[in-house]
């Protein structure tokens, strides 16, 4: 095979050669069961302690704050389940419509089971209005579900302001965090949400596991009930992948987000020269307040399943959406609440990761161009 440009980092990231080798020997040698009382897997224990006292500090959250998961999807379900079950009385929720499927498929259920979601709207650019999140609040409301930054536009959303209101309101706050970590520091105490989500794959660790941050003191109940992590979610701790994320979070923290002004760079660079190179381009989001990394665009009359076929024939690899819709052709749920254009401006997903080179940026945008006048002249 040709030579690749994976240009798809917020689909997911390579694993870390440093993050592989912390991981390896508690693959090989080190496989005890970290609740076990001998010395073989104390040892053991001794690590997973270590493992979450990083993802605390990446968080500035308390060590017994932090829950291992399978993946932030299950965080997600986690966190809005345990909500809604120590609220009984209470049947509203406020979300937004460009969450994660993992967010709004629960809420569908909900929905479905007598629960009465709000979906906040976005305007053309994706941004949220707070007026209108406060407006939505009523006696009956037990949570507020938004995303830190989303995963096809890049759009921040103001956590913090958000944050407020939910403590102000006494409603539960959950934030998807999955698109910011590494990417936007993050200090749960200054945010004031009472739960988080984090994934490790979008950090290059293997897939595989996720991060479900609690605030201390807040009632909850386990969706996998047993004796891990402290009665909080059952199921033998996934020891080589909890090293894992604790060492991505250690590296994040010892870079203290340098890697993103390379990114800036990098993704400013890609969008500029294709402005200049190509006639009818929009890029999506609120382009003063987006991840460093992402870019969403689109070709006056370019399909975006035509146009990713004929750069994936070139080595390249980029995604109409978000992951797991990136095999379905129907359009992004979250252009769509933007009342994007999608007939004519179908749109790509770039996404770039700290192993991207401008090299890669330059043969990019060569081979887009090359792409876009292909399909235009086609047509
Ligand atoms: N939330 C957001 C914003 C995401 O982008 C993703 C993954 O694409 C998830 C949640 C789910 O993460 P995981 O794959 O760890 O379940």
């Amino acid at each position: 095979m040709n030579r690749q440009i994976y240009f798809d980092n917020n689909a997911t990231t390579k694993c870390d050669e440093e993050v592989l080798n912390a991981m390896l020997p508690f693959l090989k040698e080190s496989y005890g069961n970290p609740s076990s009382i001998y010395e073989f897997g104390k040892d053991i224990k001794e690590k997973v302690v270590w493992a979450r006292k990083q993802v605390a500090k990446l968080l500035n959250a308390n060590e017994n704050e932090i829950i291992f998961t399978s993946c932030a999807s299950e965080s997600n379900i986690t966190a809005i389940m345990s909500a809604v079950k120590n609220n009984p009385t209470k049947r509203h929720i406020i979300t937004t419509s460009i969450e994660h499927a993992s967010i709004l498929e629960t809420m569908q259920y909900l929905e479905d089971n007598g629960y009465k979601i709000t979906y906040l709207s976005v305007d053309s650019k994706g941004k949220i209005d707070l007026e209108e999140l406060k407006k939505s609040i009523n006696q009956d409301t037990l949570l507020i579900a938004i995303m830190m930054a989303n995963n096809e536009i890049g759009n921040i959303y103001p956590i913090k302001e958000i944050g407020e209101i939910a403590k102000k309101n006494h409603i539960i706050f959950h934030c998807d965090a999955v698109q910011a970590i590494g990417k936007i520091p993050i200090d749960v105490k200054e945010l004031q949400v009472d739960t988080l989500s984090m994934s490790g794959h979008k950090i290059h660790t293997p897939k595989g596991i996720g991060i479900l941050y609690i605030r201390n003191n807040l009632p909850y109940i386990p969706l996998i009930f047993g004796h891990q992590e402290n009665n909080r979610r059952g199921g033998t701790e996934n020891v080589p992948y909890i090293i894992g994320i604790g060492k991505a979070s250690e590296i994040i923290l010892e870079d203290n987000y340098e890697i993103n002004k390379k990114l800036k760079y990098l993704r400013d660079k890609l969008e500029d020269n294709v402005k200049q190179m190509i006639s009818d381009v929009v890029i999506y989001g609120d382009l003063n307040n987006r991840l460093p990394n992402t870019s969403s665009m689109a070709f006056k009359g370019v399909k975006s399943e035509e146009l990713l076929l004929v750069l994936e024939s070139f080595g390249i690899c980029v995604s109409t959406g978000s992951a797991c819709n990136s095999m379905i052709a129907e359009p992004s749920h979250v252009l769509k609440a933007c009342h994007a254009d999608l007939e004519n401006y179908s749109p790509i997903r770039i996404s770039l990761g700290k192993y991207n080179t401008e090299e890669e940026v330059d043969i990019f945008v060569k081979n887009l161009i090359t792409a876009v006048n292909m399909l235009r002249r086609k047509k």
